[in-house]
């Protein structure tokens, strides 16, 4: 028998944030897989029952309570100082499996919960982070938003802990206040087993030390690039994971600007489609089982090279000819690489990065 939990329709990001908050939750021994369709997912567990998964979800949302709080109020900012004790009331009372069981049996076991949420429902308006999109409406600054969109204390509360535990913030240097948010989320089916493998790895230490070495770089790299120099670090596994799962993979980014220390603002909203850059990294690894040269590992110190000689220019020509695989786009980038680093390792790097041509 198989539980079915839907998310919402809240659109793609609160959705997948919501998404993950749940599945983050589960222990390593629950099987499900998730599919992803027009903006909603439908989580489908093997052999547990709602009052089983509301148990696991309450003991997440104790075990890290603080931990959200510190990250999205305290650290990152994204969440004012003025909502931290609504969040925090929201938070709690999820920490009652029962109440989770109960708002789940009356909204998330059909698809179509977001219908009777939003632009005229009179709940928690939702906050920034969490429905960025929001913003996409309105040009350049703004502080305030004209429409109530309201949402209900489950979505709220999932969501805080998908934010949590699956976007990559990649921090600017003090003083700037701003952060970008990356959240690789996808269409189509996945297993169970590959999704907790990622989150796992997005919280690991390999990449708290990239996005470290990134952060001097954040102002001056489109969040883009930043994206695909992150995806490098990758174990090679879960990058052929993704790249072969049944879905389409994409990094939607946020960059928040917190101002006069507490206003939230949004600066930009993107979804970059990020399957044709994990081919040209699966081809990369196939190149180095004939020719045992690890080109994964040479792109990786490359690009750090550049990083830190703020060679944005060569930087963004690398990652733009590794999603094109054109030419010119070579030629742009083997020039600008062997201009920043001179011959040595970064033309023997660019001779290989040519076999990447061959692919159409
Ligand atoms: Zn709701």
């Amino acid at each position: 028998m198989e539980l079915k939990i839907f998310t919402p329709g809240h659109g793609f990001f609160m959705d997948s944030l919501i998404m993950y908050g749940l599945v983050s939750a589960f222990p390593q021994d629950v099987k499900y897989h998730v599919s992803g369709t027009a903006g909603f997912f439908e989580i489908e567990i093997e052999g547990e029952t709602l009052q089983e998964v509301a148990n696991f979800l309450a003991g997440d949302i104790e075990m890290y309570l603080e931990n959200i709080i510190e990250h999205l109020v305290n650290n990152l900012r994204v969440v004012q100082k003025g909502s931290q004790k609504r969040l925090k009331s929201y938070l709690d009372s999820h920490k009652n499996p029962d109440a989770i069981a109960e708002s789940f049996e009356k909204n998330y076991m059909l698809p179509g919960h977001a219908q009777r949420e939003g632009r005229y429902y009179k709940g928690q308006h939702v906050w920034l982070p969490f429905y960025p999109h929001i913003g996409k409406y309105f040009a350049g600054e703004y502080r305030y938003l004209p429409v109530n969109y309201g949402v209900c204390p489950t979505c709220v509360t999932l969501a805080a802990l998908g934010f949590y535990k699956a976007t990559i913030p990649i921090r600017y240097m003090p003083p700037k206040s701003a952060s970008h948010i990356i959240l690789l989320s996808f269409e189509g089916e996945i297993s169970g087993e590959i999704l907790a493998r990622m989150l796992t790895f997005i919280r690991g230490d390999a990449l708290t030390e990239l996005i470290n070495k990134l952060r001097p770089a954040a102002d001056s790299l489109p969040v883009s690039t930043l994206t695909y120099v992150l995806l490098t670090r990758f174990t090679s596994s879960l990058i052929r994971d993704l790249y072969e799962s049944k879905a389409i993979w994409s990094a939607l980014s946020t960059t928040f600007d917190v101002i006069r220390g507490q206003v939230v603002q949004i600066r930009g909203y993107d979804n970059v489609s990020i399957d044709r850059y994990l081919s040209s990294l699966v081809f990369l690894m196939r190149t180095d089982e004939k020719y045992n040269i690890d080109p994964l590992k040479r792109l990786g110190e490359i690009t750090e090279d550049l990083i830190r000689k703020k060679e944005t220019a060569a930087t963004e020509a690398l990652y733009k000819f590794m999603n094109t695989r054109s030419y010119m786009d070579l030629y742009v980038a083997v020039r600008q690489i062997i201009k920043a680093l001179g011959e040595g390792p970064g033309k023997i790097f660019c001779e290989e990065l040519a076999c990447l041509t061959q692919l159409t």
